[in-house]
């Protein structure tokens, strides 16, 4: 049983929040950040038995985390609200990805480095860059929120799969040596993989539900 978003919402919990006693475990009322109340209508719920939760009685953000699945977008923006930075979020989503994937007894592949000049989007940015598949990658990613897209990576490099300028990189770690990565196409071909490197686990094929493991609301296109 994984508590990794547990723990994660344990350890942001405002100082100023208040614990109940729950039914399946401990409550904390705080001032929402999410919509700026000030009357401790937030919640989390950190249950027993190792799920846990949010509401707000004033914006309805509302979710529940069941244990070993992937995090959802309502307990993500309340953890970012809460002061979690984008590489922690990519971080925590990736151990909770890989803690299911171990469990599962999948087959390993070796560690891969970062493709040929992969750079984060906002060095590009910063670097003024020509070049048309660049320019194809940031309107594909115009709904994301700016901070959080340029800290994906990106190359001008084709490399050996042909297509590497035309996706943009996760990636957690150092990116010398990262613990993984994996490459979205901003081509919507469904022929195209995501392309991964990780270190000790990778499975082939991902049930539907397993992808928002990967992927932040913003760049989720399944919905
Ligand atoms: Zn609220």
């Amino acid at each position: 049983m994984s508590t990794l978003i547990h723990d994660a919402l344990q350890s942001r919990i405002p100082h100023q929040a208040k614990r109940y006693p729950d039914k399946a475990g401990t409550r904390h009322e705080f001032n929402c950040p999410l919509c700026g109340d000030k009357r401790r209508r937030g919640r989390i719920y950190l249950n027993d038995d190792g799920s846990c939760g949010c509401d707000c009685k004033n914006c309805y953000n509302a979710s529940r985390q069941e244990t070993d699945k992937p995090l959802t977008k309502k307990l993500e923006k309340l953890l970012v609200a809460l002061g979690m930075s984008g590489d922690e979020i990519r971080r925590l989503k990736y151990d909770v990805w890989r803690e299911r994937i171990l469990a599962q007894n999948s087959p390993s592949v070796t560690k891969q480095p970062l493709p040929d000049g992969a750079r984060p989007i906002g060095d590009w940015i910063a670097d003024n860059i020509a070049d048309p598949n660049f320019n194809d990658l940031l309107e594909d990613l115009a709904d994301m929120d700016p901070d959080h897209r340029d800290g994906y990576y990106w190359t001008p490099e084709a490399g050996t799969t042909g297509d590497m300028n035309r996706r943009y990189i996760w990636v957690v770690g150092d990116p010398e040596l990262p613990d993984a990565w994996a490459a979205h196409t901003i081509d919507d071909d469904e022929e195209v993989d995501t392309i991964v490197g990780d270190p000790d686990a990778w499975v082939a094929s991902l049930d539907e539900e397993d992808e928002p493991a990967f992927d932040t609301p913003e760049i989720n296109r399944s919905e």
